[in-house]
């Protein structure tokens, strides 16, 4: 059976740019498994825009300069990625990853092409689809009149039909700004007593140095908080308390200033809940806790993602067992290590150790820096190699990475 140094499952934004960085340690032999950025191409609607701005959504390096206006389309962001692929992590494998167990020299992995190989470490950046929240409300409602945001891929074919979309956060409005603009009738409905839209907060990053100040360029949280949760290795360090608090804060429900011109025509009902979703012919109705109803077409469950690492299908019993787990996350030593020696997770599922900056894109260049640390001590040790030698390659590799997306 081949046997690599380290498997990466996923090549999305922290599959690659671990790989990226694993790369550059010489005489490491990486294999990434994954179709490159296909969340992103397959589970967010034609027509959205990020909310991150360029800076917080890199992967290679800063210093590539702002070339994505804002707010960056997300084609645009899709493009960027293949190509980062293509340029820093070509000989990424597009296989399935079916089974992850633990074997005598580390794991085995078996693929969807019937292969099978053995790593020495693993790591998995698989991302969020497995982690799509569906209420329970809405058990009885087939897939087909009610998804997941995430199962809606072009919004266009709801044109002149009526949708509900559940959810007060940024999912929950651009998908409705978008149904909207596709000729749909859309009505917007929300938990909580008011839409959290930031404008305050758009208008404190236009303050130049207070703006520098309060914001750290990966641009997650508050004003303020934003600089513990751009500082991994400090937010963690925090009373459990006051990471939950902040963690919470820091990811709250809410809508970029830029899509409330575009809502202007959608009804917003804050304040409501749904306690019953039932099909009716060929529509739902929904009853709401304020007593009154809705008949829709269809209903949009922009309900977000919960972490849950046992919903990883791949992830055989037994390694489920050997993971110390809190609240479906992984806890995770400053390597990204689990308690199963030589198993790393990297993305949403490390925010319980790191805070929410590992929810977004702009956690992966931190993740991969002490992923690469932990594991390249341990390979050095195998495969001596000049630092001086390193650092070229890695510079070399970068400055490709630069030159040709500048282009
Ligand atoms: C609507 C929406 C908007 C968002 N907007 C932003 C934003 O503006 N800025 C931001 O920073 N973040 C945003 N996010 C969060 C974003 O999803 C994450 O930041 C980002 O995707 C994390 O990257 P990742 O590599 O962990 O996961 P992903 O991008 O999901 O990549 C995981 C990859 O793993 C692959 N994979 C999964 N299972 C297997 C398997 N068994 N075998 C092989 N491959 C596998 C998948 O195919 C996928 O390509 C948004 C999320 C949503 C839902």
């Amino acid at each position: 059976m081949p046997t690599c140094d380290v498997a990466i499952v996923g090549a999305g934004p922290y599959g690659l740019s671990a790989a990226a960085h694993l790369r550059a340690v010489k005489g490491l032999e990486v294999r990434v498994f994954g179709e490159p950025m296909s969340f992103w191409e397959r589970h967010m609607p034609v027509g959205m825009r990020l909310r991150s701005p360029w800076a917080a959504s890199h992967l290679a390096d800063p210093a590539c300069g702002n070339h994505l206006s804002a707010p960056i389309p997300l084609s645009r962001f899709i493009e960027y990625g293949r190509w980062f692929q293509h340029r820093a992590v070509p000989e990424t494998e597009a296989r399935k990853v079916l089974r992850i167990e633990p074997g005598a020299a580390g794991f085995r992995v078996s693929l969807d092409s019937g292969e099978e190989c053995t790593a020495r470490r693993v790591v998995i950046a698989a991302g969020i689809v497995p982690f799509a929240w569906r209420a329970p409300e809405f058990d009885s409602v087939p897939t087909q009149y009610a998804s997941h945001s995430c199962d809606q891929r072009d919004l266009r074919h709801f044109a002149r039909r009526r949708v509900a979309v559940i959810g007060g956060g940024q999912s929950a409005l651009e998908s409705a700004a978008l149904l909207h603009e596709a000729g749909a009738e859309v009505e917007v409905i929300a938990r909580q007593p008011r839409i959290h839209w930031l404008d305050r907060s758009a208008k404190l990053h236009r303050l130049g140095l207070v703006s520098r100040l309060m914001y750290h360029p990966s641009d997650v949280g508050p004003a303020g908080v934003s600089q513990l949760v751009g500082r991994p290795n400090l937010f963690r360090r925090l009373p459990r308390r006051l990471q939950d608090l902040l963690g919470v804060r820091s990811i709250r429900a809410a809508g970029a200033a830029w899509l409330q011109p575009r809502l202007r025509d959608v009804p917003i009902s804050t304040g409501r809940s749904v306690i019953s979703a039932a099909p009716a012919g060929d529509r739902v109705t929904l009853k709401l806790q304020d007593g009154t109803e809705r008949r829709v077409d269809h209903v949009l469950l922009a309900t977000g993602y919960r972490v849950d690492i046992a919903r990883y299908s791949f992830l055989s019993e037994d390694l489920l067992k050997s993971i110390r787990r809190i609240d479906g996350f992984p806890q995770l030593d400053a390597g990204f290590e689990t308690s199963m020696a030589g198993l790393h997770f990297l993305g949403a599922p490390a925010a319980w150790s790191f805070g929410p900056l590992m929810r977004f894109v702009a956690g992966a260049s931190f993740a991969s820096r002490a992923l690469t640390l932990r594991i390249a001590g341990r390979a050095a040790q195998r495969a001596p190699v000049s630092h001086e030698k390193q650092a070229m390659e890695s510079a070399r590799q970068k400055g490709n990475v630069r030159a040709r997306w500048q282009r």
